[in-house]
């Protein structure tokens, strides 16, 4: 039996299924009968025992003063508190609701509490409220506590959904593969997986309750599928697709110390997305001339304490140790949307995508804003670093930037601390950007088109949502319209163009978007290779006219049609 996804990091994976259930914390809000209100309260109890008795043990794995066990020792408070007990079981029986309708009600109660404090760190510990909240709701719910520190096989994630925050959980070295209900090709876990080199298939609709926790089954990231339990037929053809899988990369691998430039010599920009220090010691891997867009929410993804200036500074100089004067493009924090930071508090928000994020988030925070710029000018003293900022509209926006950026010099004059120049860019990803970016190119050193949100807001397709993503992919008229348009008034305006969205990962788009005259690529790093082989292996006179016809196409499926049918 196999059933079949969207392919967003590619590979053969055989495994073990492990069913991953961090979505058991929908809350039913309809009242509850007055005679089964005593067995909510049992409930209720049941599940701080239950989440007391389960952090107890891991507290007893940790070392006594680890950061990771003081936050269990603050959780632990929490759920011994005779008085929040008393609380949650009056609001079940005063409202006539169920356990998890109380617990989510006074716990965020309790949250917005904490956030609304001037002192950092409990605003902060309002968001470990919060997910204490959603583990005791998904207690409720039935969900089982795995222990994924004991993994010991390749195992095959099958979840509903992995946030950004999730995925940097998992023990990834015993992680083979990863299978979701959700998601798209630009999705942050896809980018995450694809980075990781995991082979993942998205929007895979299986059935949860016919795979069995240990099934035996094979993913198959060259077609698509999810095989389950797999005969000795399937497994032979799979393995040996899998070696062939493997001599291509090795083939590939030749490539890595080759320039990048068309057969007729016309050269590329080909540099490479991270999110982490352990990526950036792998771009010597693949021969990457640089890092086009370095994600810095990424690295916080895991983590319960934002890094102070220091540290922060620390460790953009490591990176520019291991960049050894290579082009190194950094982007402020991008968080918000599905990119929720553990170590920030956030508001809840009905359309977050349309919300605080990217560069509003930032200006709405510039305490957090200024930090990381203050770490970077700091770190530019000791080599060159292009800094971009994502999610601008308007001039405006710029403006408050630079302002803040200012002040941020001026304060480091006046601690008599070192800092160099940046040269400065903007992630092009919404329809105003592209319409306001006359205004805004004077104060730019260059550009780079962030096709997946760009796709998002100019067809207003939520990235994450399994239903749309194939019927409003990146690849489309309206975007390639736009991109063509951003390209032309930065050329005009003598700005040089990159592109870090997923469809500068596409070694059969790479080539239409060098037609188009971009200057520069930025790709994941496992496809940095067979992107460098489709550009090598195309003249470019080829990539214009391509570029050309496929600009004249107004149809999608034409454009999809087109694109596969080159080679
Ligand atoms: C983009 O939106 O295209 C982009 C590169 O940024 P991210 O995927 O991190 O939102
Ligand atoms: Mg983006």
């Amino acid at each position: 039996m196999s059933v079949t996804g969207i392919v967003v990091s590619p590979g053969i994976a055989f495994g073990k299924v492990l069913h991953l259930n961090f979505y058991h914390e929908k809350v039913d809000y309809r009242l509850i009968p007055t005679n089964q209100l005593a067995d909510e309260s049992k409930r209720l109890k049941q599940a701080f025992a239950n989440q007391k008795q389960y952090l107890e043990q891991s507290l007893s794995k940790l070392e006594a003063d680890s950061t990771h066990a003081s936050l269990i020792e603050a959780d632990l408070l929490l759920l011994e508190d005779e008085d929040l007990i008393s609380e949650i079981d009056a609001t079940i029986s005063k409202l006539q609701v169920s356990a998890a309708v109380a617990i989510e009600r006074i716990f965020g109660h309790q949250a917005d509490e904490l956030a609304a404090l001037d002192d950092p760190y409990l605003a902060n510990r309002a968001e470990d409220v919060l997910c204490l909240s959603r583990r005791l709701i998904a207690r409720l719910n039935g969900a089982q506590h795995i222990n994924l520190s004991q993994l010991q096989q390749d195992t095959i994630i099958l979840a509903a959904d992995l946030t950004p925050a999730e995925f940097a959980m998992l023990p990834l070295e015993h992680i083979a593969g990863i299978v979701l209900n959700s998601g798209g090709v630009t999705s942050h876990t896809a980018i995450l997986a694809r980075n990781a080199g995991i082979p993942a298939l998205l929007s895979c609709q299986y059935e949860p309750a016919n795979i069995a926790n240990g099934t035996e089954v094979v993913l198959n990231g060259v077609d698509g599928e999810l095989v389950i339990a797999p005969n000795k037929a399937k497994i032979a053809a799979l393995s040996s697709l899998k070696q062939q899988d493997e001599a291509r990369k090795q083939q590939l691998f030749m490539l890595k110390d080759l320039p990048t430039q068309t057969l007729d010599g016309k050269p590329i920009g080909l540099l490479a997305n991270v999110g982490s220090l352990n990526d950036i010691s792998h771009l010597a891997d693949v021969g990457a001339e640089g890092i086009g867009l370095f994600r810095t929410e990424f690295m916080l993804m895991n983590t319960n304490t934002l890094p102070d200036e220091k540290a922060q500074y620390h460790f953009y100089c490591d990176a520019l140790h291991l960049m050894a004067g290579k082009t190194f493009t950094i982007r402020t924090l991008d968080v918000g949307a599905d990119k929720e930071l553990p170590c920030l508090a956030s508001m809840q928000e009905d359309n977050p995508a349309l919300g605080l994020r990217g560069i509003r988030y930032s200006l709405a925070h510039p305490e957090l804003f200024k930090t990381q710029i203050k770490a970077i000018l700091r770190a530019a003293n000791h080599g060159p670093i292009r800094l971009m900022f994502p999610m601008i509209n308007q001039v405006e926006e710029l403006d408050a930037l630079f302002e803040h950026i200012e002040q941020c010099k001026a304060q480091l004059i006046e601690q008599e601390k070192g800092f160099g120049e940046l040269s400065y860019g903007i992630v092009v990803e919404t329809p105003s950007a592209v319409l306001n970016l006359q205004s805004m190119l004077p104060s730019l050193d260059f550009i780079s088109i962030g096709t997946n949100d760009l796709t998002q807001y100019t067809m207003a397709a939520d990235r994450t949502n399994p239903t749309l993503t194939k019927q409003y992919p990146s690849l489309s008229p309206a975007v390639l319209t736009l991109v063509q348009q951003t390209i032309d008034i930065a050329h005009q305006n003598k700005v040089r163009v990159s592109l870090c969205g997923e469809l500068a990962s596409d070694p059969k788009i790479a080539p239409l978007l060098v037609g188009m005259g971009i200057d520069e690529l930025s790709v994941n790093l496992s496809a940095l290779l067979e992107v460098k082989s489709a550009l090598r292996n195309i003249n470019y006179q080829t990539c214009l006219s391509q570029a050309q016809h496929a600009l004249k196409l107004t149809r999608i499926d034409e454009l999809t049609h087109y694109i596969n049918g080159i080679n």
